[in-house]
């Protein structure tokens, strides 16, 4: 089935941080989209997951093989940012998540993720999350050791076991999905899933309203649950596309 899409992004520092470390890119000519998340001080995390966002948008735009170019992003970006903070010893330790979303209009979805930053389809009224976060918490929910409702709240909750710029060998998840008409798909920052939980997304997501309007709504909630963190949004409408 052939597809079209809309797209919108917003991010937002928050209301407890002096900057904002989030990076994203919407690109809806090319059917690409990212967020990055950066760690580190100093502005090694702006400058991280800039730098993840600019390195990637560059490589997707070029097209071809969704999967091997989202490969490529992953690695050019983390050879960036491991080059940047080789020649600026200050900023040593910054690191940022990515995940990137590719659109193909013959409906094929393809999913490049590293990190905490998550990806999510919500169609027919159910939020679905497409990505699994690559923290210690996650991995004690996946053992069995804690639940997933315990590792929202745990101490250890933004503790990531994988990142852009912390391990030079570090490969993406790579995941492929049919996007189908009438799909939301939502790429965010943990300043958003850590602030408002996936039930009020859903509730939130199902309100009938231009998609700047919903981003704005997402953000807006996450500020006044606490806005603890950055926030950002990525919103992806998928529409018929003409055969
Ligand atoms: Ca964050």
């Amino acid at each position: 089935m052939k597809i079209a899409w809309e797209a919108t992004g917003g991010t937002n520092t928050g209301r407890r941080r002096q900057n904002n470390e989030d990076s994203l890119l919407v690109d809806a000519e090319h059917g690409f989209f990212v967020v990055a998340d950066g760690m580190g001080g100093h502005a090694g995390g702006e400058i991280a997951s800039a730098l993840a966002v600019q390195t990637a948008g560059e490589i997707l735009a070029r097209g071809g093989d969704a999967k091997a170019a989202l490969r490529e992003a992953v690695t050019r970006a983390n050879a960036a940012i491991f080059d940047f903070a080789a020649r600026n010893p200050r900023m040593r330790g910054m690191g940022t998540t990515l995940t990137a979303c590719v659109l193909d209009p013959s409906g094929v979805m393809n999913l490049g993720h590293i990190g905490d930053s998550r990806a999510y389809r919500f169609r027919n009224g159910v939020l679905e999350q497409l990505t699994v976060d690559h923290t210690w918490v996650q991995r004690e929910v996946d053992a069995g050791r804690i639940s997933a409702q315990a590792a929202r709240t745990h101490a250890l909750s933004h503790v990531i076991t994988q990142a852009l710029g912390v391990d030079e060998n570090d490969t993406p998840d790579i995941l492929e999905d049919t996007a189908l008409p009438g799909d939301l798909l939502l790429l965010c920052s943990d300043g958003l899933t850590g602030m408002v939980d996936d039930t009020q997304i859903a509730e939130l997501l199902a309100v009938e309203a231009p998609l700047p309007e919903l981003a704005n709504t997402l953000i807006r909630t996450a500020n006044v649950n606490g806005g603890v963190d950055n926030i950002t949004v990525v919103l992806v409408r998928v529409l018929s596309g003409s055969s």
